[in-house]
């Protein structure tokens, strides 16, 4: 009997599906290309041929130009080659989707990123039952346990609150986590409008554009500093330590990202206020998809496999670590 997924191919450049001869999310160009989702290390520029959610095509042409894309509903059925594909909801940001491949009587999922958690900026992970489930593993450790996400929004609200003379400069991935921000802060009740980096602007229009609801935003660009006290700015982390800072009213610099977790991280970036805030499922999260799943077999990309391996195989599950190169999710 053949190998469990002897069909799946695992290559530095990404996974290559052989009886549906197209890759997902491959590193280099490619003649047919699934993309998970939108982040830059998932969805490159120069494929052949795309398919993938509107939403995640959308933000690829945002991003890398125009795409000769397909665009598939989730759990709308297409057939590729001689494999059965649909995609579902990974719960990581918009457009985010696992790919569940059918051939030769296995099935196969394809997580890309995900996280458990619900986030008003997206359609929540759906878990799917298979033999084969290949997991990212950001996360992959026990020390990696996301607080609640509304009290590390709390958190944020009352430091703003303590001192309206100054702003809060957040540092936010530019999708996803940004959009996320937001919309978390408008269910905690704050209304204010929230300033913007100009490297977020499109991205938050594309949300926009798909009914994703950001209230009042400005651009900090050009507004008067003494506008800026007492509200919330928003910027990629590249922008945190920059030039581009000194423009904001005395800001308390304040980063949303799992990596927060770790003091190291923070201090290196001169984070005063640490937000763990993650789009990424955290080792319970990643532990508990597993238990749910209960697939023969686990392959792990991306991130800290040893632990999440060594987790399976204590549960009589086969693991195995995919090593795939230029995934990175550093600032997530
Ligand atoms: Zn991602
Ligand atoms: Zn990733």
């Amino acid at each position: 009997m053949a190998r469990l997924g002897s069909w799946i191919e695992s290559h530095p450049e990404g996974i290559y599906v052989r009886p549906a001869d197209a890759w997902i999310d491959p590193s280099q160009p490619k003649a047919k290309a699934l993309v998970t989702h939108g982040h830059s290390d998932h969805a490159r520029g120069g494929h052949g041929a795309v398919l993938a959610t509107a939403e995640t095509l959308a933000i690829m042409e945002v991003r890398c130009g125009p795409q000769n894309g397909q665009p598939l509903a989730y759990d709308e059925p297409i057939r590729v080659g001689d494999v059965d594909v649909r995609f579902v909801p990974a719960g990581h940001v918009l457009g985010s989707a696992q790919i569940v491949l059918e051939h030769g009587g296995e099935r196969v999922v394809v997580s890309g990123d995900y996280k458990r958690r619900p986030d008003p900026t997206c359609a929540c992970f759906v878990p799917v039952p298979c033999d084969i489930f290949i997991t990212e593993a950001t996360f992959g450790l026990p020390v990696f346990r996301h607080p609640d996400t509304g009290s590390e929004i709390d958190r944020l609200l009352h430091r703003l609150h303590s001192d309206p003379s100054r702003c809060v400069l957040v540092g936010a991935y530019a999708l996803g986590k940004a959009q996320r921000i937001i919309t978390e802060l408008r269910a905690r009740g704050h209304h204010e409008p929230i300033y913007f980096h100009g490297a977020i602007e499109r991205l938050n229009q594309l949300y926009e554009s798909f009914g994703v609801e950001l209230g009042e935003l400005r651009p900090a660009t050009g507004a008067p500093k003494a506008e800026m006290a007492g509200h919330i700015v928003i910027a990629p982390p590249g922008a945190l330590n920059d030039r581009w800072s000194r423009r904001l009213p005395d800001p308390v610099t304040a980063m949303a990202s799992g990596w927060m977790r770790i003091r190291q991280r923070a201090r290196q970036r001169n984070v005063e206020l640490p937000l763990i805030i993650s789009d990424h499922a955290d080792w319970d999260e990643l532990t508990t998809t597993v238990r749910e799943l209960e697939p023969r077999e686990v392959w792990i990309t991306h991130g800290r496999e040893e632990a999440l391996k060594h987790w399976c195989l204590t549960h009589q599950i086969k693991a195995c670590e995919l090593n795939l190169v230029g995934y990175e999710d550093e600032d997530e």
